[in-house]
């Protein structure tokens, strides 16, 4: 058995909960290393539309929430990070859209969400019209409204390999069975890697493992925090289609469809399909949740070709901090106890705010940096870089 090896901090998970995190610790001085099972870019992370929200969703209630005021701040706390004059600089991370945008349909309760959610958000939305509004909302069988909101979308694979290519150094893979911990002293892990085992002692544990955070918690023989998990069944379009970054508003607090797209080789295009369907699609199977896809594209777009696109679906789980009658969050949610640190971002826009409260506990629980870079020192191998949903489907139909 190899000498015990100390860090400051020890973060399980490599998905942007994590990765942010251990950037913001390392700059702050503390020795800091993550453990990531899969791949780095984590697994909802890698999912996500990346969208950075600034609360419009949220305001599609006609009230404005905590999560509205919460969330309202993030696209400036991005874009600083985009510019390069941020926390972290992100200037490498592709930016797929600008904008999102809403639009409503001349349906009546559409045309109801539509009003409040302007008048609520007056100052983070825009009515657009004519050659302004992206080109599908030019065609002249188009009659609703369209708004831009001031929310960027992310190319989602080139934040995770960006933020590796600043960490990865610190970042390794470990098959969860081969740790022992030990409820008594959670800072105390025995590792054993397939060459040798040791010992790492960390002042403080920082769980980010997402869904994992679930069974890292038993391990630690700890009841709480309790985490939920909110069912989705997300649709993936592939052809040539437009670039299109936009909510279809319902009458309902949730957008009825939301679509993200991802420029792939030649004219190809993947549009990721989330919102209501992806919510009410939970309850079907993966041909009659591509059917009620399609019939939903035909509705509010029938003037889209969709000749040579090709489908495929997915179910994920998104992974909480549990809250009462199962809702969504409003926020990030950091706790700590006697040692461990548990995290979810709720969001990947949250992520900034998260890693942000994780270096308040470090300091309010007088963990100050005192190990040097103990990373060359760890015997373990670097996880893979996470692959992109579209690039997981064996088969479109
Ligand atoms: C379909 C979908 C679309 C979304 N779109 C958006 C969006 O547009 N905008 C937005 O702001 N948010 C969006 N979200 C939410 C966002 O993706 C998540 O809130 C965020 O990515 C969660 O990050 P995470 O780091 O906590 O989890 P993850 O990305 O899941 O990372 C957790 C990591 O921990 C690892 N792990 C698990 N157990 C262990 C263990 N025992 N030891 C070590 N490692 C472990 C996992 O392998 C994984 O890599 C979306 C979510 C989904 C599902």
């Amino acid at each position: 058995m190899s000498a015990p090896i100390s860090v400051d901090v020890v973060i399980f998970g490599g998905g942007i909960a994590g990765l942010w995190t251990l950037a913001r610790r390392r700059q702050a001085g503390y020795s800091t290393i993550l453990l990531e099972r899969g791949a780095l870019g984590g697994v909802h992370t890698i999912a996500a539309q990346g969208i950075i929200h600034g609360g419009a969703k949220y305001a599609l209630t006609g009230t404005l929430s905590d999560a509205t005021q919460a969330i309202g701040d993030m696209p400036q706390r991005w874009r600083n990070c985009l510019t390069g004059e941020g926390e972290l600089d992100l200037r490498r991370v592709r930016v797929l859209s600008q904008y999102q945008h809403l639009w409503s349909t001349k349906g009546l309760g559409s045309r109801m969400t539509g009003f409040f959610a302007s008048k609520l958000m007056r100052s983070r939305m825009a009515a657009v019209e004519g050659l302004d509004r992206p080109e599908l909302f030019q065609n002249s069988a188009f009659s609703g409204s369209v708004y831009r909101l001031e929310e960027p979308v992310l190319d989602v694979p080139s934040l995770a390999a960006e933020l590796v290519r600043q960490q990865g150094d610190a970042c390794f893979a470990i098959q969860p069975e081969r740790i022992q911990f030990d409820p008594e002293h959670p800072g105390c892990l025995k590792i054993r890697s397939p060459a040798d085992s040791f010992t790492l002692q960390a002042q403080q544990l920082v769980l980010a493992a997402g869904a994992g955070n679930e069974a890292l918690l038993k391990q630690l023989g700890r009841k709480t925090p309790q985490m939920q998990r909110r069912p989705l069944h997300m649709l993936m379009a592939r052809g040539p289609l437009p670039q299109l970054y936009a909510h279809c508003l319902g009458a309902s607090a949730n957008p009825r469809l939301t679509i993200t797209s991802y420029p792939l080789a030649g004219d190809e295009v993947v549009w990721h399909l989330g919102g209501q369907v992806a919510e009410s699609g939970v309850a079907r199977d993966e041909r009659e949740h591509i059917a009620a896809g399609k019939a939903e594209l035909a509705a509010l777009l029938p003037w889209l070709d969709l000749k040579d696109v090709r489908w495929a679906t997915r179910r994920i789980d998104r992974a909480e901090i549990a809250t009462s009658g199962g809702k969504r969050p409003d926020s990030w949610h950091v706790d700590s106890d006697q040692g461990v640190i548990t995290t979810w971002p709720t969001k990947l826009a949250f992520a900034p705010c998260l890693a942000t409260d994780v270096l308040h506990c470090l300091e309010q629980d007088g963990i100050k940096p005192n190990n040097g870079d103990s990373t060359a020192l760890v015997d373990l191998s670097y996880p893979p870089l996470a692959q992109p949903p579209w690039d997981e489907v064996k088969i479109w139909n």
